[in-house]
């Protein structure tokens, strides 16, 4: 078997064996395929695709890349939930917190934010001290001792992903949903859970622009972990406008603190409690969902799901004073508003362009090295469906350094769509749910 003969099968339309797939994964592991041959076959899959049992295929080798972590001395199903990325969406630091407090061991490994998307670390990262670079032995030590650890991606996990992630980047092979699919399940598997809620965007701010194709992803990535023994739940979710009424990582973090508080705007809190509540089914704390979403509210009105945060943000060596006083968090020198020219009702948002406006201001990154100021961001004041009138704020940028503003301007220019009459009706937060 050599590589150059997987090429030219998968390149002709052919299905890789099992045998096939391992074989290369494992030779790129051992660093003896050069970088052209790894980026051939990729775009072969990017142009034939994959079946299903291919892509669970590339998945577990991609997973047994590096290590898996056996979490069985944990007593209860472990859990996690993962977005395939949006603007302003921060759930992950309410429902980890929410669903620990039940009682349920929560490993969550997440990336940081690329391109015009945010990631939980840099959110994370906002409060001070707080270490997500922790070791796989001191990760172990948080979910045995807090019962949730919110940590970044170690080396030794999936480390084909890491590489395939990075050639995939700037060969034009990111949009591919056999490759998107084992990335994000190799990754996922890794970190030794039993069930997974996956939270799969749909629109103008997330990879999958149509339903369409969100359903396609959320069908692959469900049918995947679920063939790899996970029990998993998709739900395809508004991504049409950001989540919530801020984007940036201190202002998303300090948006979750009040969200733990059961303080917040209500698509934020509506996602993070159907999020939360079908973790709480799978991890065996619900038998349904009506029962998950009520202790949901339980963990938030007693205080359990706040403290417990608190827990995890002294485990993991923050200051734990964010968590009643968020104003602890970096705040921007400066603000200006982001003016309506026109008055009428916000009929459709592309909330990609910003993302794109906050990373113009330094809160995401355009490179994987790139650093990111985690104070600056927006105020959301105007979402879709609303009334704006001529002169009013459409948003309030927060910004450390003035040059960056004519740029996050050019991004916010045309990012809103006004129009006279009111939009016909409003996309669903939550547009399926795949059980
Ligand atoms: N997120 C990932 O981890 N991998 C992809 O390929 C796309 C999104």
């Amino acid at each position: 078997m050599n590589v150059g003969e997987l090429i030219r099968k998968k390149r002709d339309g052919g299905t890789l064996s099992r045998d096939e797939i391992f074989f290369f994964v494992q030779e790129h592991t051992r660093g003896v395929v050069p970088e052209y041959q790894t980026a051939a076959l990729l775009m072969a899959v990017y142009f034939q695709g994959m079946t299903a049992e291919e892509t669970a295929h590339l998945t577990e080798a991609m997973m047994r890349s590096g290590e898996v972590l056996d979490l069985s001395e944990l007593p209860g199903v472990k859990v996690d939930k993962h977005s395939t990325g949006g603007v302003g969406d921060k759930t992950s630091l309410v429902v980890a917190p929410v669903v620990a407090a039940a009682g349920v061991v929560v490993p969550m490994i997440s990336g940081r934010g690329l391109g015009h998307t945010g990631g939980t670390l840099d959110k994370l990262e906002a409060i001070p001290g707080f270490n997500v670079g922790v070791s796989l032995a001191e990760f172990r030590r948080l979910l045995r001792e807090v019962g949730c650890g919110l940590i970044g991606q170690t080396e030794e996990i999936a480390p084909a992903d890491r590489e395939f992630y990075a050639l995939r980047d700037v060969t034009g092979t990111i949009p591919s949903v056999p490759l998107i699919t084992s990335s994000i399940l190799s990754k996922k598997l890794a970190e030794g859970i039993d069930a997974l809620v996956l939270d799969v965007k749909v629109g103008s701010g997330a990879f999958m622009k149509d339903l369409e194709s969100a359903t396609a992803l959320a069908v692959s990535l469900k049918g995947i972990a679920t063939r790899m023994g996970k029990k998993t739940v998709a739900l395809l979710t508004n991504m049409d406008q950001p989540l919530g009424r801020t984007v940036g990582n201190a202002l998303e973090t300090a948006e979750a603190i009040a969200a733990l508080h059961g303080r917040g705007p209500d698509d934020f809190i509506d996602l993070c409690r159907e999020l939360a509540a079908w973790m709480l089914v799978l991890g065996d704390k619900a038998e349904r969902i009506e029962e998950g979403r009520g202790l949901y509210d339980t963990l938030i009105e007693t205080g359990a799901a706040a403290k417990k945060f608190k827990e995890i943000v002294v485990a993991q060596g923050g200051d734990p004073a964010v968590v009643d006083d968020p104003g602890r968090l970096p705040q921007a020198q400066h603000t200006e508003e982001f003016i309506a020219r026109e008055g009428g009702f916000i009929t459709s948002i592309q909330t990609e362009r910003i993302g794109w406006a906050g990373m113009a201001l330094g809160a995401g990154r355009e490179k994987v090295d790139d650093t990111v100021d985690p104070a600056v961001g927006f105020t959301v004041r105007k979402k879709a469906g609303e009334r704006v009138e001529a002169g009013e704020s459409l948003v309030t940028i927060h910004y450390n350094r003035a040059e960056k503003l004519p740029e996050c301007r050019r991004w916010l220019e045309g990012a809103f769509r006004v129009e006279a009459c009111a939009p016909a009706s409003p996309a669903p937060l939550i547009h399926k749910t795949l059980t």
